[in-house]
């Protein structure tokens, strides 16, 4: 286990920044999650750790040994990437035992190492097999035997599940959650889904445009997104953010939204320069009577243990809803909508937040 540190780090591909000053903590044993859109530089940032990219300025700290200039063989750390980077020619046993061989570690460890990482990943029966004889998900696993094998001192996985159908990549991302627990290993996981990173993260780190936008738990991320941004790359279906005109004074402010209607919010901030309400579809529920606005729902998606309304406010305003699992709207239906008092955020000019939840 070793804690790892990145401070104030840069990277420039010719005459673009990549990562701008970054600066993050990761403590022995966590597991975080780098989350970002395509682009924003979560595959840049780990390779500079693992040290498959340099480091321009700035310092890494690995297991408290400074690293910014260290080969990655002395890094210590095992990268798993998303296209599993197998040898063909190899069986698995072969592919798992390679990277060993090379740093000279005994055959009767090697071989001890191997049947202990193919019981934990239940891939005995495969160890014989060449990577052409294997399904997608047993190459991933082979992937992941040959970094538990070399007992690192952190896992970095690039996007590891995303070759994986749907069903095999969920069951997965619970087998991953479940060795990071047995291995109590310090682990980098970069995804662009943010399903993988509210399940599997202790913490997230969202990326966006070469830099850190936030770093926090998934239910900080979820409940107190420091931006914009944050607010509407995390959560699915997103939240609704809606251009408002706030008024008021003292702990009580008003927004008034596009169709004229007044939301009521407690204890913001008067000073600032609100200028969006942020509310997700599950505090914008539909009421029997009553409510802050009306809608016209134009698609209604039964979920089963829950309801998503696509609807339209009086001024053709789109916002995302939610009903209980038995519902009677549907599509054309006019809808009363109520606001969660608690679950509501402002926007304001400079890209500040506010949540109401604090
Ligand atoms: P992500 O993994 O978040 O999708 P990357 O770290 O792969 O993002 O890329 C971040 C940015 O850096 C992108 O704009 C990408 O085009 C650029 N980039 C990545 N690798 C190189 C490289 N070797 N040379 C030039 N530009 C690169
Ligand atoms: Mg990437």
């Amino acid at each position: 286990m070793a804690g790892i540190s990145l401070s104030r780090v840069w990277k420039r591909f010719g005459s673009v920044d990549v990562i701008r000053d970054v600066s993050l903590d990761i403590e022995p044993g966590e597991l975080v999650v780098f989350l970002g859109p395509s682009g924003s530089g979560k595959t840049t940032l780990l390779r500079m750790i693992a040290g498959l990219e340099s480091i321009d300025k700035g310092t890494l700290l690995i297991d408290g040994v400074r690293s910014e200039g260290l080969a990655p063989g002395r890094r210590n750390v095992a990268m798993v990437f998303q296209n599993y980077a197998l040898y063909p020619h190899m069986t698995v046993a072969e592919n798992m035992a390679f990277g060993l061989r090379n740093i000279r570690v005994a055959p009767d460890v090697i071989d001890q190492r191997i049947a202990e990482a193919a019981r934990m990943l239940e891939m005995e029966a495969l160890l014989n097999r060449r990577p052409s004889q294997l399904s997608g998900g047993q190459r991933q696993r082979v992937a992941i035997g040959r970094a538990i094998v070399k007992e690192p001192k952190a896992f970095l996985f690039d996007e590891p599940l995303s070759n994986l159908d749907a069903a095999l990549r969920a069951r997965t991302r619970v087998e991953l959650a479940e060795l990071h627990q047995r291995l109590q290993a310090t682990m980098i996981y970069v995804t662009h889904d943010q399903v993988e990173a509210m399940t599997l993260a202790d913490r997230i780190v969202i990326l966006n445009n070469c830099r850190i936008e936030q770093v926090g738990t998934p239910i900080e991320v979820y409940t107190r997104p420091a931006s914009r941004f944050v607010a509407t790359f995390v959560g699915s279906p997103a939240m609704n953010i809606l251009p408002v005109a706030v008024s008021g004074a003292g702990d009580r402010l008003n927004a008034r939204l596009t169709d004229g209607s007044l939301v009521e919010l407690r204890g913001a901030p008067t000073d600032m320069d609100w200028r969006e309400l942020g509310v997700r579809p599950e505090s914008l529920t539909v009421v029997a009577k009553g409510g802050e606005t009306s809608a016209t729902a134009t698609v209604v998606e039964r979920l089963g243990e829950r309801t998503l309304i696509y609807a339209r406010l009086a001024d053709g305003t789109q916002v995302t809803a939610q009903d209980r699992g038995i519902t009677s709207v549907e599509p054309g239906s006019t809808i009363q909508l109520e606001f969660d008092t608690a679950g509501l955020h402002l926007f304001a000019a400079d890209g500040s937040a506010w949540h109401a939840s604090e």
